[in-house]
């Protein structure tokens, strides 16, 4: 039963693309529109691609995107009693079950993610980030409020000096490598760090789910959402193609497939890549 022709004109589309075929695309998209007309969930996940070396998980991080996304969707679109934040504790126990007798959890490198959700029914949008992926609520009249989990780029002076040093080196060289290996191993330090002092992803403590930035948002005010992983938000965030505000718009006009065609032709023109020449790239776009 639809008991809204604002809720019966909902639109929604994606794109997913895998940054260096064919290493497989840790991202994780979907869109539910739950059948008792309420509203519907979005959930988006970015898998962390391990450095190399042993992760303590016979699996890989696309089952545990695809079993941690799939739960989230569940849970997010059924459970409408249970906060975004509680449904992600949820499901990180739900797959952290899932492997528990095969695979080492406590590893540092155990398979992690990170998290975008979004659910709305006729009154409210709800929202939750956890790291660096991203969700733009778009307002009438246009104006957006970026919902962003910045606490990955907002790591301790040491650790960017650290990343400035790898970056400064000529890569494949001995230095560069061993430069990498150490940024690597500090940034590894401070991912769910006991006392919060660095950053938080998806893994395997459904604790974390605590810590995700989490917010509701009166439904008249948001006309659109738009969920990007970082390899998508490198549009606005490494090659300065347009703002946060105008992300919303491109998508609407272009797709997302736009959005991700114009991120590959600024990384095939890149003359300085930074890390990743090319992300998996994941863009989410609901219009409500
Ligand atoms: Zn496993």
């Amino acid at each position: 039963m639809c008991r809204s022709g604002r809720l019966a004109a909902m639109r929604s589309e994606m794109t997913s693309e895998p940054g260096s075929p064919p290493h497989p695309n840790e991202d994780y998209a979907s869109v539910a529109l739950p059948a008792s007309g309420e509203g519907g969930v979005l959930v988006v996940l970015d898998g962390v691609t391990p450095p190399e070396g042993d992760d303590g998980c016979v699996h890989g991080v696309p089952w545990f995107t695809a079993r941690l996304g799939g739960a989230m969707l569940e849970l997010s679109g059924s459970r409408r009693e249970l906060t975004l934040a509680a449904c992600l504790s949820a499901a990180l126990a739900r797959t952290a079950d899932a492997h528990r007798s095969t695979c080492d959890l406590s590893h540092v490198r155990t398979p992690q993610a990170t998290v975008v959700a979004a659910r709305w029914d006729a009154d409210t949008v709800e929202h939750l980030v956890l790291s660096d992926s991203s969700l733009l609520l778009e307002h009438p009249g246009g104006a957006v409020t970026p919902v962003r989990d910045t606490r990955l780029s907002e790591l301790p002076p040491h650790v960017r000096e650290l990343g400035r040093e790898v970056r400064a080196l000529p890569e494949g060289s001995p230095e560069h490598v061993r430069a990498r290996a150490a940024y690597v191993r500090a940034v590894e330090g401070l991912r769910n760090a006991p006392d919060g002092t660095g950053f938080w992803t998806a893994a395997a403590d459904p604790a974390v789910a605590a810590h995700a930035v989490t917010g509701t948002t009166p439904r008249a005010s948001v006309t659109a959402l738009l969920a990007v992983t970082d390899g998508a938000s490198r549009w606005t965030e490494r090659f300065r193609l347009g703002t946060w505000e105008q992300l919303p718009a491109l998508v609407r006009k272009l797709g997302t497939s736009g959005l991700v065609a114009q991120v590959r032709a600024a990384e095939a023109g890149d003359v300085a890549p930074r890390g990743k020449r090319s992300d998996d790239a994941t863009a989410v776009f609901v219009e409500l």
